[in-house]
Formats: structure tokens, C-alpha cells, sequence
């Protein structure tokens, strides 16, 4: 045998590639707490020099990048240069340090305070210490850390990935990423995701392998296999030369193999995705996050630059369905304008559909939006609410957007008690779409966010499968449409499982579709149905997954 090793983490995407390890260049050795020659002038003029110097670095490598990276590295240029910031350096240089220790000290404090925040804050403590290493390799006059160049393609392995560095990778060296940090929501994972780059994140261990080390990346399992035989890279040629027809395949709409049509929509957060959506074979969009066009904004939008945006998501699917989500605002995606900052426990606070009705006015707003960008358009537009947990809040969101005009409202499914009583929430709505995120979150009493439980927040779990069934029966028995649009429905084979409970429409990241679309077309119907009972007679998450693979 050889020193086989299997590593696991949180796979992002389906992806599988294999090469040999490259490891990231390592960050300068940290600024040692020593008094200044250079005196307090001088070194904030240096310090001056070299933040400047970085902001405009990443400003630079985001226009080249364009798209989210682009928004990301400005993001990160911005705290580069961010007041406060700059305040606590000048206090230190003030105090006879030097520029090195200021930066480095000063930053230090500042991620500290974003790690004890949590949640989405907390994933950026990464960004700003990447950062506050580049300011200090620049004052070094050293070159920024970042990506290697062993001069063939490679395993990119790393602590983790600072926006500046994912967003510049070269795709035809990079073949896969792993890192040892990171959750599912971290920059390196959302950008991998928008890449399609094969990626682990999470993985303790990786930091371990030297590099040279062949391993097969496999996202779809949340593994890395460390020198693997003969065998083992045979099968992962097999999956990879399967996986590249599926991409190539034609964009035909989403069928199981005896023709029962499972539209598949598109997961969006801008009507920037729009074009990449379609050009993917989405059939339509079955979640469009509105909460991330406003996620920066101090004030609640207006009801014109509503319109605006809404408008143009929709006139990029003419007579297509688009399912626009009201404002989700709370725990990992707070906004100013709903969010209050003082919940100990935000995620089960007034979020989501409680933090509209607490405020209705800007529903009311949103909803005027909706209803006049619809109106301008050709698309057939649905709205639904984000977290609604009872009879009532359903009954208030469905009377609101009748009374705004909108023909098709729905509710989305992400806590428990919703899944449990659907049969009694359906009658008074038009549709169910089920959040497989929060409801994992919330039926495993597992932070989405939080890396240490992240063997919790796993979809496959029969007791998730079990509230799903119960919606989709629910959807069978009241006649009403049942989508899913959590990140289970990216999962090819989880996506036969959750057309076997019931699901009639699933929505994803569109880089996802081709998998999906080609395993939904090996399955009929009846087999679908087997498959997620096998899952669903599961004792454990990892069983379920096993059950299904033998089913299929
Ligand atoms: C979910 O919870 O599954 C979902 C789709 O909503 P979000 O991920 O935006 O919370
Ligand atoms: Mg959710």
C-alpha cells in the first residue's frame, strides 16, 4: 500500500480534478513590535504610500478580472483605505512604532472585532488580512503574496483565499482549489461556485501536503484522495470525461428519462447573471435574491431604483417564470434599513418575512416595484417571502401582494414548523419553494456558516428529507406547485431525490445545470420515487447518500 490518505472537507459544486500539489506563497513573517528610526512623519508617509499603492493594485486586478470579482476587490480596496483604519495606524506611529508593526497591529485589532461578529462578517476578517499583507510586503518592498507558478497545471492549496488572488486565477492552470479554512459562504467558495473551479473548502490537514503530491480533488464527495493507484485515477478520468460530455451536452429543458418535465430555473443575486443563466439552459429564474442588490445600502431603496433592477432581471426572460424573493434580511445577510443589531441570536430573530412585516412599508415598496416592473414586461413574474414559519404570516403576505396586483405569490419553506403544517399553509398561498439552506440549518440546529458544525448542515440528512417529503405531499394533495431552490438542488443526485419527494421545479447556481440536467434524464419517475425512499429510510446523512447511490 501506499501513504493513502483521504482528507474531507465542504465540497463546492460537483466538480473532480486531480494533479499535483502547489502550495500558496507563504505570507511575510509577521512585523516584530520594535521602536521607530524613521520617526512618526515619515513612516506615515510611508504607510500612506504603500496603502495607496494597494488599493490601487486591487482596484487594477478587478478591472481585469470584471464581473463579482470585480466588486470584490474594489470591496477590499475600500478597507484598505478605510478611515478608522487608518486612525488606529496612525495612533501606533503616533506611539513610536513602525510602519510594519502599526499595519500589522492595527489590522490584527480590527479582524479580531469582525471574528467575534460571526457570520458573514466574520468570512471577512480573511479579506482584510490579505490586506494588511500586502501592505506589509509592499512597505518590504517585497512582491504581494499570491498565487504560484510551478510552470504546470496544479492543485492550488491554501489557508485560504483572499479575494484578490481567486479572482485572478488562471483556469487553465488551476485544477482544482483546496483549502484549509473557509466555510461554505467564504469568498473562495461563492467564487469557485461563479467559476465552476472543482473546490474543498474547510479541509484540516491540507495544510500538510507537500507539494509535488499527486490527489484527486472531489468535490461531490468532500474529499481529497492523497496518492492515489492506478485504479483510483482511471476512475477520475471515467467521471471527468462524463462530467465534460454532460457540459457539452445540448441545452434541452430539464426531464426525468421518461419525459416528466422538471423545469430547471436559475439561483440569481443581480441581473448581471442573467445573460450567463440562459446562455446555461436556465428555463427561468426560481430565486432572485433581492436582498444582495441592497446589501451595502444604509437606506431602504426606492421604489424607482427598485423598478429599475427588477425590470431588467425580467426582461432578460420573456415569457419565461421569474420568482423574485422579497427582502431577506437578517442573521448572515443583515441590511441597515431591516435589521436590528441587537438580537444575541439574529438567526432565530426577526428575519426574513418577520423583518418585512415589522417594517411593511418597504414591502409595500418592494411590492410596487415588482408589480410595476412586471408590468413592463414580458416575463411571467411570481414573488414569494423569505422564512415564513406560519398560517398567518402566510395569509398577511399573500393579501399584501394581492392587493399590489401580483398575480402568483408563494411562500418559501425554511423552518420546520412550515415544512410540517404545508398541507395547512398551501390553501392560502400559490406556490411552496423550499429554502433546503435554512431548513437544514434550522432542522439540525446547525449555524449554515459556522465551519465547526459543518457535518450538521448537510442536506442529505433523512430528517431534512423527511420535512421535504412532507411538502411535496402537501403540494401533490393541495394541487400547488413545490420548487427547491436551497443548494441541495445543485446536488445531481439529490436532485433525483428531491423530484422523488415531490419537488416540480428545482433552481440552482446555473453552473450547476448541466450536472443536474443529465443525471434527472438517467431516472424516471418511478425510479426517482425508489431512489428517495432508499434515502429516506436512512438512519444518518451518510447513509441516506449511500442508499440513494445503491438505488441508483
Ligand atoms: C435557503 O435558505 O435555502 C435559500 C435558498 O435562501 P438563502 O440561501 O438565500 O437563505
Ligand atoms: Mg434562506
Amino acid at each position: 500500500m501506499t501513504d493513502q490518505a483521504v482528507l474531507t472537507g465542504i465540497g463546492i459544486g460537483t466538480g473532480l480534478a486531480y494533479g499535483p500539489v502547489a502550495r500558496m506563497a507563504p505570507a511575510p513573517a509577521a512585523p516584530a513590535d520594535e521602536p521607530s528610526e524613521l520617526g512618526a512623519e515619515r513612516e506615515n508617509a510611508r504607510v500612506a504610500e504603500a496603502i495607496k499603492a494597494v488599493a490601487a493594485d486591487l482596484t487594477a486586478r478587478g478591472e481585469a478580472a470584471g464581473g463579482s470579482a470585480q466588486e470584490v476587490l474594489k470591496a477590499q480596496a475600500m478597507m484598505a483605505e478605510d478611515p478608522s483604519l487608518a486612525k488606529a495606524v496612525a495612533a501606533r506611529l503616533d506611539a513610536g512604532k513602525t510602519a510594519e508593526w502599526a499595519v500589522h497591529d492595527a489590522f490584527g485589532e480590527f479582524m479580531r472585532q469582525l471574528q467575534q461578529l460571526g457570520g458573514y462578517l466574520g468570512e471577512r476578517a480573511a479579506d482584510l488580512a490579505d490586506v494588511s499583507q500586502r501592505v506589509v510586503a509592499h512597505l518590504r518592498g517585497l512582491p504581494a503574496p499570491g498565487v504560484p507558478d510551478p510552470g504546470h497545471p496544479f492543485v492550488l492549496v491554501a489557508d485560504d483565499l483572499a479575494p484578490a488572488d481567486t479572482a485572478l486565477l488562471d483556469l487553465d492552470k488551476v485544477l482544482a482549489l483546496v483549502t484549509v479554512e473557509g466555510g461554505p459562504t467564504s469568498h473562495t467558495a461563492i467564487l469557485a461556485r461563479e467559476k465552476s473551479i472543482t473546490a474543498v473548502v474547510g479541509v484540516a490537514g491540507a495544510g500538510d501536503l507537500p507539494d509535488g503530491t499527486t490527489v484527486i480533488v472531489d468535490a461531490a464527495a468532500g474529499q481529497i484522495v492523497t496518492e492515489p493507484d492506478e485504479a483510483q485515477l482511471a476512475q477520475a478520468e471515467e467521471r471527468i470525461r462524463e462530467r465534460a460530455e454532460a457540459q457539452a451536452a445540448p441545452l434541452t429543458p430539464g426531464a426525468l428519462a421518461d419525459g416528466t418535465e422538471v423545469p430547471l430555473l436559475a439561483n440569481l443575486g443581480s441581473p448581471d447573471g442573467a445573460e450567463e443563466a440562459v446562455a446555461l439552459g436556465a428555463e427561468g429564474v426560481g430565486l432572485f435574491r433581492t436582498e444582495f442588490l441592497f446589501l451595502s445600502a444604509e437606506q431602504a431603496p426606492s421604489v424607482a431604483e427598485q423598478r429599475e433592477a427588477y425590470q431588467r432581471l425580467l426582461a432578460a426572460f420573456p415569457g419565461k417564470k421569474v420568482v423574485v424573493r422579497a427582502l431577506d434580511a437578517g442573521a448572515d445577510k443583515p441590511l441597515p434599513f431591516l435589521s436590528s443589531s441587537e438580537e444575541e441570536n439574529p438567526a432565530l430573530g426577526r428575519r426574513g418575512l418577520r423583518a418585512l412585516l415589522a417594517h411593511e412599508e418597504i414591502l409595500r415598496d418592494q411590492l410596487t416595484a415588482l408589480a410595476e416592473a412586471g408590468a413592463a414586461t414580458e416575463a411571467e413574474l411570481w414573488v414569494m417571502a423569505p422564512m415564513v414559519s406560519t398560517v398567518e404570516e402566510t395569509q398577511q403576505f399573500t393579501a399584501l401582494t394581492r392587493e399590489h396586483g401580483l398575480r402568483t405569490a408563494g411562500v418559501m419553506v425554511e423552518v420546520p414548523s412550515s415544512a410540517l403544517l404545508a398541507d395547512r399553509l398551501l390553501p392560502h398561498t400559490d406556490f411552496a419553494s423550499i429554502g433546503t439552506n435554512d431548513l437544514t440549518q434550522y432542522t439540525m440546529a446547525a449555524d449554515r456558516l459556522l465551519g465547526s458544525v459543518a457535518a450538521l448542515q448537510d442536506p442529505w440528512h433523512p430528517a431534512v428529507l423527511r420535512l421535504i417529503a412532507e411538502v411535496g405531499a402537501a403540494g401533490r394533495a393541495t394541487g400547488k406547485p413545490v420548487g427547491v431552490c436551497g443548494e441541495a438542488a445543485a446536488d445531481p443526485l439529490l436532485a433525483v431525490v428531491l423530484v422523488g419527494l415531490g419537488a416540480t421545479t428545482l433552481s440552482m447556481t446555473p453552473a450547476a445545470l448541466a450536472d443536474v440536467r443529465a443525471e434527472l434524464s438517467r431516472h424516471t419517475r418511478q425510479q426517482a420515487e425508489a431512489i428517495a425512499q432508499a434515502a429516506l429510510a436512512a438512519a444518518t446523512a451518510a447513509e441516506a447518500r449511500e442508499a440513494a447511490r445503491a438505488a441508483a
